[in-house]
Parts: C-alpha cells; structure tokens; sequence
C-alpha cells in the first residue's frame, strides 16, 4: 500500500469520525444574529494580505451559500531541502453568506499534508452559519491540490513525511500553521464581512487535538473555545513508543514481509485480540458493578488486577494445544509477555520510563461491525495485501519518527531492506530516542519543542494561565483503547494543570474518558457524541455553563460482542446496543444506578472514583 493510500484511508476514517450520526442537541447555545457579506466572494481575490496570496474564491450553494477561498501564506522554494521543493501554508476558508459570527480553525490529522474542505469537525458548523477554516500543514502530499499545484513527497526520502527535512517545515508542521491560518482566516473574514469573528474556536482530532493543546499554550489568545480529541499533545515520545510495541511483537512473527522485515499480522490475529479483550474483562469489568463489555472503573483495572487473568488465559504448555493460540480460547506465553511490556511503556536499557504506560481495556479487539484505529490497526495489521506490514505505526508512524520527530532528520526512503520498516525494528532506546529532544544549528528547534503542548523545561508543569486569563475553555476526550496516544500519559498532563497558576483547571479544561473507542472514532463504544460536544463547548465559551456528563450514544443495532465465548454471556447482553450512555468529567466516572435498561443514559450517574489509582510514570 502506498504512504499516500494508507494516509488518505486515516483521512477518511478521521472525516468519517466527525461525521458520524449525530444525537440531537438538548441544549441550544446562544447564536449570534447572522451578518451578511459586504463584497462579492470575487472582491476576495483582491484583498491585500501579508505574505498571503488568494488562490481562489469561489460561489458554492452546499450544504449552505458559502464563498469557499484557498490560498497559500509564505510560499517559498526551500533551500534547505535538497529537493528544493516549494512548500507554504496552503489553507481554505468557507465564508457563508449567513455568518453567526463564529469562526472554527479545524485541527489538521496525521502529518497533515491536504487540505480538507473545511466543513467544521463536527460536520455541521458551515451548515450552521460559522466560518470554517483548515490549512495543510506547510506541506502538500501527493496527490497534491490542484489549486495549490505542488507536492512535497519524496518516496526515496520519507515518502509524505519528507517535509521533515525542513525546518520551517517542521515549525509549520508543529504549530505555525495553525497560527498563521488562524490570522489570515480572521482579517479575512473581518474584510469580507466588516467585523472580526465574535467567538473563536479550534477542534481537531489526534495531530488535530495536539493543535489544540498547543494553541492554547502557544497562542492563548486566539481562540475562545477548543475541542481537543485523542490529543497528540506529547507525539515525539508517543512516536518512539510506535518503534518499542512494534520491537515487542517481532519476535513473535513466523515470516518476514516484502521488505525482509518481521510480518505483524499474524502476531496478533483478531480472534487472539479477542482473547485479550475477555481476559480483560474477566478481571475489570466488573469493578464497575455492571458486566457490560465496558470498563468504566479504569483507575482500579490495574496491572495486579490484570497480570493474573492474561495468566489464567494462557496456553497450558501440556495442554491439548501446547503453547500455541488455536481459534480464540488462549493467548501464548510470549503473546501475554508482549502484551505486558507493550501497556507497561517503554523503557531503556537502564530501565528508564520514554513515554507511558497505558489503561488496560477492552477494546483492544476490533469487532468486524465497528472496527476503529485501536491496538490492532495501530500495531498489528490495518488492512492491506498479504505479505505487507500495514500496522499504522509501520506505514504513518515509520515515516514520521526519522523524518520529523528525530534531530537531525534520518533520510529514510519508504520501503526497501533499509527503508522505514527497518528504522523502526532497529530503533535503539539508549541513542536514538534522546534524539527526539536534540538540536542543531540547522535544526534549532527539537521536535518536543516544536510539536508537544508541554513544557519540561518548567518541570512538567503546564501553565495555562494565559489561556484561562484570556477566558479560554477547552474540552479534551480521548480513547481508553486509542492505539497511539496513551491516556495515562494524557491524566498525568491533566494532573499536572493543579498547583500551576490556574489552580482550578475544572474551572476552564475538562477531560473525557471513552472505554472501548479507538483513535477518533470506532470500536465497540460510545462513539457518537459530536452534536452534544459542540452543544457543550459553545455553551461554555458563550453563556458560560460548564460542561457537566456529555450523552455518548452507540449507534449500532447489535452488540459488537459476540453473546457467548471467549466473552461472558452478559457482555452482549448489557451492551449499550442503540443506546446512550453518559460521558463524565475526569476524575468522575460512568456508573450503572442498579436499576433500568442498560442502554439508557437516564440509567448511569457520574460518581468520584475516591482515589486516583492512575499508574503514573
Ligand atoms: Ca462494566
């Protein structure tokens, strides 16, 4: 599969994730009256802006009358690239004739690259009146937009993530982008309609949710409201634990692939992922008091809870089967022994922690009827012909890691015996992962500097006065099961906003945990809730009322789960099957009342855990 293919399938998975069914907005925010444009969508074209050319500026009808514009801020040729491909921050901005006076910068996905029709990521916010915008990223990946007319792959150089060889790239890569677009977008929308944006929102997903957290760090002005989903607020380390889990899963693999490098696929075939998953639950599930196929009580499914039940799921070695997985009723010992050191995090040779450890849950399989990007599609295998490592973390996360993350740039091609494939499966943890915080004078920003909305140089401290000053809100939710972005790692950030100068952050950030969601969207869960969470985030900013449980709903009409083994009978039966359950505020977690159906939110209550019992490194 190509980088491009395989991107543009995360794409459309991300657009398909924000688009999904939407519940019913209980609560209508405030909306401003509408204003109308005073010039044509033509006159666009004429509007001087610095370092800023309009490209076009087009009438379209759907799904509301709306002048589209695309342009480019900081074209150039790059110097630095031997390429000498041209790069620029391409961008689009959807004005609609009826304004509400909103404007959302949508959050950009994976290493960027396109630009998507800025539509708003929830799906509705065009259609509901506000100015939407998006950019690229400072890059352009094949097949490239044709009013932009350039493209910066070079499959013998990092294939999409050869803009890694730049360093404003990378700067506009890691934040510039979004900050640029966000000013160009406004005077824009200020010229065309004579006044500036009365509320200014951000909501990405993934890299999109890391633009939000570093928005509000690094531009704590810009926006009123954001929305920040499965956040890669700390990517670089996240990146080095890509090359860790995919380490751990090779010596399991019976075969090599295309690039004579370890075949994943059949490390980990579903319905051993489906083993992991009830051995999971036969220990955690019910710590919430409802045996649901969902572990709401996440903090208390901690590794001695769990170690024991990958036990008693283990191959007897004298067993009928020997050691080895047979049709989904165990796992093998050197499966379990992955498994363990893959949710313990990775660690150097002098056992020193490079990232997280992670929540065990139970969407660590990807049902057939609502597959997402989990731990499979992230590790394992994520389509694709045989004989072909698809595993994100193998296609996306091999070309980010040398390209973009590492200082100065390893020039790794795409595929081949020395290509992306063999930089992960040697990555070293003692030389190589220190380079994710290097410099050069060439290279002068590390990647933890230019791409985490963390500051190690204040001791892991997060200060967010400015943005709290300014009186921004912002939402986070991530995935329990979100096969890139360890929770854990996203809690201890949170946790880390107390004793900062914002000594309340419920006061300005809330934090939503999902069981069973994969990356953005997917898995057996609670996935639809983006109405509800613009609902939300709108009714903060504007009428400020903070946000309290936000309704989830599972859309499909049949449990994910099959109703018998290797799961409990009562998993199936007690899934949320076409029905809604409560998200709740971080610390709060979901609980069943004891009484009513379980797939009806009125049912569930928000309830303190008591104690953190968070593992933390
Ligand atoms: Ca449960």
């Amino acid at each position: 599969m190509s980088r491009a293919t395989n991107k543009s399938i995360c794409q459309t998975m991300f657009l398909s994730t924000a688009s999904v069914l939407l519940l019913a907005v209980a609560a209508l925010a405030f909306v401003p009256a509408p204003a109308a444009a005073s010039m044509t969508c033509g006159d666009v074209m004429n509007l001087s802006l610095p370092n800023t050319q309009i490209l076009s500026a087009t009438e379209v009808t759907t799904p509301v009358p709306h002048c589209n514009v695309v342009g480019v801020i900081d074209k150039r040729t790059s110097a630095q690239d031997p390429d000498h491909f041209t790069y620029g921050i391409g961008f689009e901005l959807n004005l609609p004739d009826s304004w509400n006076g909103r404007f959302e910068m949508m959050g950009g996905g994976g290493t960027d690259g396109s630009l998507r029709n800025p539509l708003g990521s929830a799906g509705t916010e065009l259609s509901q009146g506000w100015a939407v915008a998006s950019d690229d990223g400072g890059h352009e990946d094949a097949p490239g937009n044709p009013t932009l007319g350039w493209i910066d792959d070079d499959n013998n150089a990092g294939g999409a993530a050869h803009f890694g060889v730049d360093e404003q790239a990378r700067i506009d890569y890691g934040y510039n982008g979004i900050g640029q677009t966000t000013q160009v977008s406004k005077q824009i929308i200020e010229d065309y309609y004579g006044n500036g944006p009365q509320y200014s929102y951000l909501w990405g997903c993934s890299n999109g949710g890391r633009d939000g957290m570093v928005a509000s760090q690094r531009f704590p002005d810009y926006f009123d409201g954001v929305v920040a989903g499965n956040p890669g607020f700390d990517l670089p380390r996240a990146a080095v634990t890509e090359a860790w889990n995919e380490q751990q899963l090779a010596p399991l693999a019976t075969s090599t692939d295309i690039n004579g490098q370890p075949f994943l696929p059949d490390t980990f075939p579903p319905q051993d992922l489906e083993v992991a998953s009830a051995a999971i639950l036969s220990a955690c599930d019910g710590l919430d008091g409802l045996v649901d196929g969902i572990i709401d009580n996440y903090t208390a499914c901690t590794d001695d809870v769990v170690y024991p039940a990958l036990d008693a799921y283990t191959c007897s070695p004298t067993g009928a089967h020997g050691n080895t997985p047979h049709g989904g009723t165990c796992l093998t010992a050197a499966q379990v022994s992955a498994l363990k050191r893959i949710y313990a995090g990775p660690v150097n040779s002098h056992g020193r922690p490079l990232y997280s450890s992670w929540y065990w849950d139970a969407g660590i399989w990807d049902p057939p009827t609502a597959f997402g990007a989990g731990f499979g599609a992230w590790n394992v295998s994520f389509f694709g012909p045989p004989n072909v490592n698809t595993a994100i973390n193998l296609t996306l996360g091999a070309g980010a890691l040398p390209m973009i993350f590492t200082t100065p740039p390893v020039v790794t091609p795409v595929s081949g015996p020395n290509g992306q494939e063999a930089f992960m499966f040697h990555y070293n943890f003692d030389t190589d992962a220190p380079k994710i915080f290097a410099t050069t004078s060439e290279y002068p920003e590390s990647a933890m500097d230019f791409m985490t909305a963390i500051d190690f140089m204040d001791g892991k401290r997060v200060d967010l006065s400015p943005f709290a000053n300014h009186g921004g809100k912002m939402i986070i939710y991530d995935s329990l099961n979100d096969g890139i972005f360890s929770a854990v790692d996203l809690v201890n950030w949170y946790n880390s906003i107390h004793g900062a100068h914002a000594d309340d952050p419920q006061s300005f950030v809330r934090l939503y945990l999902i069981p069973n969601m994969a990356h953005c969207g997917g898995g057996p869960a609670t996935t639809s809730f983006s109405a509800n969470l613009l609902a939300a985030i709108t009714g903060w900013v504007e009428q400020r009322q903070a946000p309290q449980q936000i309704i989830a709903a599972n859309t499909n009409t049949s449990s994910p789960f099959p109703s018998g083994a290797p799961f409990d009978p009562r998993v199936a039966a007690n899934f949320p099957t076409n029905g809604t359950r409560p998200l709740c505020p971080y610390p709060e977690q979901t609980r069943y009342s004891g009484s009513g159906a379980t797939n009806d939110a009125a049912n569930f209550v928000c309830v303190s855990p008591g104690h953190d019992r968070s593992r933390r490194h």
